[in-house]
């Protein structure tokens, strides 16, 4: 690549699309900028910021007509001509929630590549069909530009048979039953900072806590997953903003059967009208409940802390052991509360948090004591950059020799 080549950073939604720009600089990818179109069904925005926060380019448009997401592709495309004049577009990295068993690393698509991943949207019905979108609406518009999807899933493909398996019958399994675990892009960048922290807990036995408006935990063995607490779809685990996380099966077929619920209504029951939400009846968002006096906000975030610590607990005895703990993503990376909780819930694990360090921590920051025989850390993710970096990486292997 040349020095001024850029990648451009998808990340598409229902209603939203999110993307960066990263300059390649030959040693390391530079964020220039980042920006949005978002309310794409209601009233459309799209907002351009340079790295440190200065507006590029603003837009709006009505969301009448013709499709949302395929405006905003076009005022993406538009904002690179005008805006990175000085850089040569070079390819586009795609979040893809869902890569099947068959992705256990990115790839470079073509149509047939997306057919393949069109398969896996019955797994990931409210992600898979927006981030599959914007790359058939490029592969139409900009044929030659060479785009990469990069899974959520893919760096949990490492997990043992064991840590993948329902107890389900083989003929389910067979049909791709398994419990694939996602935020593995965010797992990925934290395994690829660790050692530059914390050599020990790098080549050792680590969970990393991604705690967002998605939640999960990811049991790291020398900086591989071997275990997560999401599975066949972002619902298991952790109870989030607004998904139910760990339920007993049981409880679906009484909705079913006793509330008479289809399945629209149970899946928007458990995906957007439970977690945090559900339990307060308040809100979905970790900083309102913080800030409420409401018993209901306390007792939903002290769920949170709870089913935290019980599977940090399951994951510790997947590792056989635990040498430390990382915290990451909005919640994980701003609530010092949270983490308290959640600190006192690992005591019996070696986890002894300092609570100065644990008040002060920003970017990224040690927060156990010096006597804690396991390591507590906060480390900012950065999935934006985890995939520009494979973007760059693919497109290196794979581009033609320039001649010189
Ligand atoms: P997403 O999964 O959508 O990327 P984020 O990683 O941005 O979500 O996390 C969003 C969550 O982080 C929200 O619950 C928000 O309230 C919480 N959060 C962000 N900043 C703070 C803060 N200062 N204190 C407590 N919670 C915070």
């Amino acid at each position: 690549m040349n020095a001024r080549d850029a990648i451009v950073v998808l990340n598409a939604g229902s209603s939203s699309l999110k993307f960066s720009v990263f300059a390649d600089r030959g040693t390391e990818l530079d964020l220039v900028a980042r920006g949005q179109a978002e309310a794409l069904h209601t009233a459309p925005r799209f907002v351009v910021r340079d790295a440190g926060g200065g507006l590029l380019a603003e837009d709006t448009w009505s969301a009448e007509g013709r499709n949302a997401h395929e405006q905003a592709i076009e005022r993406l495309v538009a904002f690179t001509r005008e805006h990175l004049a000085g850089y040569r577009l070079a390819g586009v990295g795609h979040r893809v929630v869902h890569g099947g068993p068959a992705y256990a690393q990115p790839v470079r698509v073509t149509p047939a590549i997306v057919d393949a991943l069109e398969k896996f949207v019955p797994l990931a019905p409210l992600h898979q069909p927006h981030n599959l979108a914007p790359i058939r609406a490029l592969l139409q518009r900009l044929p030659e530009l060479p785009q990469v999807a990069c899974f959520d899933t893919a760096f949990h493909r490492t997990q043992p048979p064991l840590a993948q398996a329902f107890a389900l019958p083989r003929e389910i399994t067979e049909r791709g039953v398994l419990r694939y675990g996602f935020h593995g892009l965010s797992y990925e960048y934290i395994a690829s900072v660790l050692p530059a922290h914390d050599k020990r807990a790098a080549a050792g036995r680590t969970i990393a806590l991604h705690l967002g408006n998605g939640a999960s935990l990811c049991a790291l063995e020398g900086g591989r997953s071997i275990a997560t607490t999401l599975g066949f779809t972002a619902l298991d685990g952790l109870p989030m903003g607004t998904r139910c996380g760990n339920l007993d099966p049981g409880v679906v077929l009484y909705l079913i059967d006793e509330l008479g619920m289809d399945t629209r209504a149970v899946e928007k029951l458990l995906y957007q009208q439970s977690g945090l939400l559900g339990v307060s009846g308040i809100s979905s968002d970790m900083r309102t409940l913080e800030a409420s006096e409401d018993p209901a906000a306390r007792f939903a975030i002290e769920l949170f802390a709870y089913r935290i610590g019980r599977e940090l607990g399951s994951l510790a005895a997947a590792l056989g052991g635990l040498d430390a703990i990382v915290f990451t993503a909005g919640i994980g990376e701003h609530s010092r509360a949270l983490r308290e909780r959640v600190g006192r819930a690992a005591h019996w694990l070696g986890v002894t948090l300092d609570a100065d360090a644990n008040a002060a921590a920003r970017g990224a920051a040690r927060i156990s004591s010096a006597a804690s025989r396991v390591a507590a850390w906060v480390i900012p993710t950065n999935e934006e950059l985890m995939i520009a970096r494979h973007t760059h990486a693919l497109l290196m292997r794979t581009a033609p020799k320039e001649a010189t």
